[in-house]
Order: structure tokens, then C-alpha cells, then sequence
């Protein structure tokens, strides 16, 4: 068999398989102590008080915007270097969604600019209500920064972490929760740790967590000081309420045994992540068709991805024959993001159009995402690294 290679791929070992099969054998598929072990062990990871494992990324989203409030005219807003998801949960919610571009450099979003946009907004007397920060490609943004400026101008601020887990702010793997009001992961198989498809929310806010915690089961409310009717006779033991409009966004037990056998391996898999990430920066920086990306002073980048820009309006192949010439070779490349506000659907929902946000459609235009994974040994890194430069012409 030929190998293969994509943008990112899960590790998958013997001892996550074995994880899963315990849990199958057991009574509990789901609902099971699995979950709690689970969110016991990303609190301790990620040093947050609370933590609820979800369906997948975007349901945690969805949750995280119900709970805070959000609702029509709200103005949240995020980057366009984004997946769908980031700007999708702002939808879901109701809320009025708007982009900041990214810095040129780091490619998270840029505080002058948002601040700017703040600004704007002050002077046709309207408020934001919240930011989705998303640390790009395992970088983490500009927390401090963020941080003050939700402080100065009382906005909710929200880290989608879903390409970060392991990275670092000062050495701390829990920055994202120190620094924002909540924060969002995915455990896709593309991502750092996989369940399949999985998620969760983390937050040091006790009602923030208790408020996710009954809408990801239906709204229900399962706790007697708080029902309704306070007669015994009537809340017997079989007794719940629904006191909102809540979902399945239930995880189960047995992705949470290979959550729980996959979180042990993180720090392997980023320090792997970024060995890797060393090659390829040996292999194209001083090369000038090629930017490289960039780790911001005091931080450890996770290198969810490797966000490689090749400057084709100076080359004589295209983008698109770039990419088919890389298939030839059993390279299959991609790339992060479609800007989102050039998405049909925002285009004509929203007004947003071409030029907006002329950082990131340059970024756009130049970004490929090259494998990046820990399985890649130094041959794959050689053959990966010496095909993209002969097509690079
Ligand atoms: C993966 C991802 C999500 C959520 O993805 P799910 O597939 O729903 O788990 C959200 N935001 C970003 C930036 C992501 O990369």
C-alpha cells in the first residue's frame, strides 16, 4: 500500500482500543462514570474549576452562547480565519455576528483592530456583547490584551481553544480559562485528542456551568430545592422539570475512556507537534517563496496546524495546480480557513463582501496546511518537504 498523507490524521494505539472495549463490556455506555473521569481529568489538564464534555465543538458553542445570554441584536463578534463553527454558534444564538481581521504575523485576531471596531460601534451608541477568540492553528492570542479590553468595555470573552490544547501563556497550559469567561474544545480526529466526534466547555463561573450542565440534556432540572412545586407528594423520585429549551448534546462513556486514555498523551503528542514544526521551519524559512509561521515571545505554540504561505502570485503554478500536483505525489493538502464572511450563506445573510478584511483574504490567497501530525517520521518530513519545494516553481 501506498502511504498517504493528509493535513492531519488521530494516533490511535493499543491502549486507547483496549480503553474503549472496557467501557463496552460494562453496563454503562452512556451516562456512566466515564464522563465525570473524564471532565475530573481535563479540569486538572487545563486547571479549570468546571468542566462539561459535550457531543462535539460546536454543540459546546451553541451551549456557551445559550448560557450566557445571547440573543437577537446582540453583536458578537470573531475572526474570519476561523472554522465555520466560531461564527456559526453567534447564528444559532440568534446574535448579529461581525469579524475582526488577524494580525499579519500570528494570524489570531488583531486587538487594534478590534478595539477600533469597539470604538465604532460606541459611537452608534451600541455595545458588543461578546468575542470568540480563537487561537489559530495551536498560537495562542493576544490574552492580556484581550483580557483588558473586555474589562475596559464589559464584553463576554470566549476562547475557542479547539486547536490549542497544550499550548501555553507564561508556561501555564491553562491560560485559556485564566483569561477568558469560557473556552470551548474539540476532540475531532483532527484535533490533539480525539472521542470520535466530542467536546467541552471549561469555566471557573459556577452558574455558567450549572446552566450548560441542564441545557446539554434538555433543559432538564434534576435537583429538588429547585422545582417548582415544593409538594413531596408530587416530586417523588421519578419526578424532573424542564425549565428551558435544552438539547442532546450528550457525549458517551465509552468516548470518554478514549478521551481519558488520549488526554495522557497530549504533551507527547504536542511536544511531537512542535519537533515537527522545527523541521519544517529549517526546511523553508530563508527561503523566499515561503512564510513560515511565527511563535509569539512567551508562548508554546500546539501546532494544531501548520499553516505554510507560499507566495504564488510570484510563482508561475497556481494554487489550485500547486494542490494537484501534490496529490500526484500522495500529498493531500488544505486549507485553513475560507475566510467566513466570503461564505455565500454571510455574504448574502449579512452584507459582508470582498476586500472586508484584506489581511486575511491576502492570508487567504498564500495559506496551504501542510501534514501535521505525530506519527510523521523523518522520512515522511524529507519526502513531504522536498516534493512541496519542486512544485513550488
Ligand atoms: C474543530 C473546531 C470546532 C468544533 O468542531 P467539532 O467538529 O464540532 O468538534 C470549533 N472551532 C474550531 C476553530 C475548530 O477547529
Amino acid at each position: 500500500m501506498t502511504k498517504t498523507y493528509s493535513y492531519g490524521r488521530q494516533t490511535i494505539e493499543q491502549d486507547d482500543i483496549d480503553a474503549v472495549i472496557e467501557v463496552l463490556k460494562s453496563d454503562w455506555l452512556t451516562q456512566g462514570p466515564k464522563i465525570k473521569e473524564f471532565e475530573d481529568a481535563l479540569g486538572k489538564t487545563f486547571n479549570s474549576k468546571y468542566v462539561s464534555a459535550v457531543a462535539n465543538g460546536t454543540a459546546g458553542l451553541h451551549l456557551i452562547g445559550m448560557a450566557l445570554g445571547w440573543e437577537k441584536d446582540d453583536i458578537v463578534i470573531t475572526t474570519p480565519i476561523t472554522f465555520l463553527a466560531s461564527a456559526n454558534c453567534i447564528l444559532y444564538n440568534n446574535a448579529t455576528p461581525d469579524f475582526v481581521d488577524i494580525d499579519p504575523v500570528y494570524y489570531t485576531i488583531d486587538v487594534n483592530k478590534l478595539e477600533e471596531k469597539i470604538k465604532t460601534y460606541l459611537a452608534k451608541g451600541k455595545k458588543i456583547k461578546a468575542v470568540v477568540a480563537v487561537d489559530f492553528a495551536g498560537q495562542p492570542c493576544d490574552w492580556k490584551a484581550l483580557r483588558m479590553l473586555a474589562d475596559k468595555y464589559d464584553f463576554q470573552l470566549l476562547n475557542d481553544n479547539c486547536h490549542a490544547l497544550g499550548a501555553e501563556i507564561d508556561g501555564d497550559t491553562g491560560y485559556a480559562g485564566k483569561y477568558a469567561d469560557a473556552v470551548n474544545l474539540s476532540f475531532h480526529p483532527v484535533k490533539h485528542i480525539t472521542t470520535g466526534e466530542g467536546g467541552a466547555i471549561l469555566t471557573n463561573n459556577p452558574e455558567l456551568d450549572e446552566k450548560v450542565k441542564i441545557l446539554r440534556t434538555h433543559g432538564i432540572v434534576k435537583d429538588n430545592s429547585k422545582y417548582s412545586i415544593q409538594n413531596s407528594e408530587l416530586a417523588g423520585p421519578w419526578y424532573y422539570e424542564m425549565q428551558y429549551l435544552g438539547y442532546n448534546y450528550r457525549i458517551t462513556d465509552f468516548q470518554c475512556a478514549l478521551g481519558l486514555s488520549q488526554l495522557k498523551k497530549l504533551d507527547k503528542f504536542v511536544n511531537r507537534r512542535n519537533e515537527i514544526a522545527e523541521y519544517y521551519n529549517k526546511s523553508f524559512t530563508g527561503d523566499e517563496r515561503f512564510i513560515t509561521p511565527k511563535i509569539k515571545e512567551n508562548t508554546k505554540h500546539a501546532f494544531h496546524l501548520y499553516p505554510l504561505q507560499i507566495k504564488f502570485d510570484e510563482l508561475k503554478i497556481s494554487k489550485k495546480e500547486f494542490f494537484n500536483k501534490m496529490r500526484v505525489h500522495n500529498i493531500f493538502l488544505q486549507v485553513h480557513y475560507i475566510p467566513v464572511h466570503l461564505q455565500p450563506y454571510y455574504k448574502s445573510s449579512f452584507g459582508f463582501k470582498e476586500n472586508d478584511f484584506p489581511v486575511t483574504e491576502d492570508f487567504y490567497k498564500n495559506e496551504v496546511s501542510i501534514p501535521m501530525y505525530p506519527t510523521l517520521d523523518t522520512e515522511d518530513l524529507n519526502y513531504i518537504a522536498e516534493k512541496l519545494k519542486e512544485a513550488a516553481v
